[in-house]
């Protein structure tokens, strides 16, 4: 390539160029989903983000093992160091196994992944495979005297390691600020300094997934599992590291701090965060109850909603924004998207067939260098689409007759426009798109568990029942929880 790709490191605030340590290789790790529930597509825009960056270092030509892990222990209620384990808490809510719940809600993302046509990650390892290595590392910690015990507890000293290190360093937060905001909580548990976090948990009797350990029972904390498996696939520095906004602290901060305290190396080059997509000007959260799921966006069913939408205009939505600007969930952008996917399927379509010319009136080097230009900005998507729209202008006027092209142009721009469209931004052509979106068994079900819930409002349970053992019959379970009806095939 002729041209430098250009990333945001959030670990500088700047735009670096990319120099991987060892190329072509590249390391790509990100932060998966703790599988607990389903994902809403907040998440799923994270997921997609990633995917267009592992997509386009592919398109460069480097050759990149993308790890990408799945949390299915240690990450608490809150996202604190006390309380429930998110997994722990649903497997009560739903009375399966913590195990089960797992397996569940893991089918589930992967079923979204596929959806969204994202591509699988080389590795996709668990936290609970690797509890070895979390305790290797925790005694690690221990012995380079920057962690301690506390009533079967490890903690992270994080005083001691700001002596001579900078906590802080990614996120800019400042301990005495940090201090202040959390002083409240002082003396009111095990930790020395409320700015501890727990690398081992001791677990009470009543903890569903625990471990033995140096210890004593217990369990991770969240922030270790990452640390012990980007370092053990993509090695003790690796080129990329990335994952949601909201995660820059305390989660990654605390990921740098362990390596550095235990195996004694920064372990990433480039840090790469991705913004929120908000409703309603907010982050879609889980906690808050503030979500959609993708299929609520599929079916239409969702108050926001005036119809359903396909996994491609979802998709092509998001690639409409840039990854580090946030992204206001609305049925009108999702109108506007699915109208704008359809002009430019439709031209892609028309290429092929179009008229060609003794010249062209279209300067296709350039055309080509600007869409690699928009990429190497910082994966600056939202240009890229802005350069396909110029193509769909000009394939228009070919067809009216206004403008002419070359018989090698043609073939040019429909490689470009494939390579662009379908490589680097993952929109699936027309066709294909719609054999993937075929939607009609989550709307059919959708549909009979309203009736279902009619038939129970009415008090009519030989019906409620029927259409619940029915659908179980033929591989359909539905659970009715607090939050309401959900389903899936088993
Ligand atoms: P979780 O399973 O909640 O830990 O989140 C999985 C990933 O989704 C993390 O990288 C989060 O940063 C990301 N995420 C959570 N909420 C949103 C949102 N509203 N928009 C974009 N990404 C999100
Ligand atoms: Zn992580």
């Amino acid at each position: 390539m002729s041209q430098d790709l250009f990333v945001y490191n959030s670990l500088s605030g700047e735009k670096e160029k990319f120099e991987p340590i060892n190329p072509p290789f590249v390391g790509l790790y990100v932060c998966g989903p703790t599988v607990y529930n389903e994902v809403h597509i907040g998440n799923i825009r994270t997921f997609v983000s990633f995917d267009l960056i592992y997509r386009y270092l592919q398109f460069l030509g480097y050759k990149v093992r993308y790890v990408r892990n799945i949390t299915d222990v240690g990450h608490l209620v809150g996202d604190e160091d006390s309380g429930d384990d998110k997994i722990a808490t649903r497997a009560r809510l739903e009375q399966l196994e913590p195990m089960e719940i797992v397996q569940k809600y893991t089918n589930y993302f992967h079923e979204m992944m596929k959806r969204f046509n994202t591509l699988s990650p080389s590795i996709e390892p668990t936290a609970t495979g690797h509890i070895l290595e979390q305790i290797e590392l925790t005694q690690r910690i221990i012995d380079k005297g920057l962690a301690y015990e506390s009533n079967g507890s490890v903690y992270f000293d994080v005083k001691k390691y700001a002596e001579k290190e900078n906590y802080g360093e990614l996120s800019g937060r400042k301990i005495d600020e940090l201090l202040e905001n959390t002083r409240n909580l002082d003396g009111q548990d095990d930790k020395k300094s409320s700015l501890d976090f727990a690398l081992w948990k001791n677990a009470d009797p009543s903890h569903l997934m625990k471990w033995n350990s140096p210890w004593g029972k217990g369990f991770p904390g969240w922030h270790l599992e990452c640390t012990v498996m980007s370092t053990k696939y993509l090695g003790e520095t690796f080129d990329i590291h990335g994952g949601g906004m909201d995660l820059k602290f305390p989660h990654h901060e605390c990921e740098i701090a362990q390596a550095k305290a235990g195996i004694g190396k920064r372990p990433v080059k480039y840090w790469l965060h991705t913004n929120m997509l908000t409703m309603n000007g907010k982050k879609m959260s889980k906690s808050e109850g503030t979500f959609i799921t993708a299929i609520q966006l599929m079916t239409g069913e969702h108050p926001s909603l005036t119809k359903g939408y396909t996994t491609n205009v979802l998709r092509f939505f998001m690639m409409q924004a840039h990854y580090r600007s946030t992204l206001d969930f609305s049925d009108s952008a999702f109108l506007a998207a699915e109208t704008g996917l359809n002009r430019l399927q439709k031209a892609i379509e028309k290429l092929p067939n179009l008229k060609t010319s003794a010249s062209s009136s279209l300067d296709i080097t350039d055309f080509e260098n600007r869409c690699y230009k928009a990429m190497n900005d910082d994966f600056n998507s939202p240009v890229l689409v802005a350069h396909l729209f110029e193509a769909v202008k000009f394939i228009n006027s070919v067809e009216a007759g206004s403008a002419q092209i070359t018989a090698d142009d043609k073939l040019k721009l429909e490689q470009l426009l494939h390579g662009f469209v379908v490589d680097v931004l993952g929109i699936l052509p027309e066709s294909e798109a719609a054999n993937r979106a075929d939607d009609t068994l989550p709307k059919l079900v959708e549909l009979l568990i309203a009736v279902r819930n009619d038939a129970k409002k009415a008090k009519d349970y030989g019906t409620s029942d029927k259409i619940r053992n029915d659908l179980a019959a033929i591989g359909i379970q539905i659970m009715d929880t607090k939050e309401g009806t959900s389903w899936e095939k088993v």
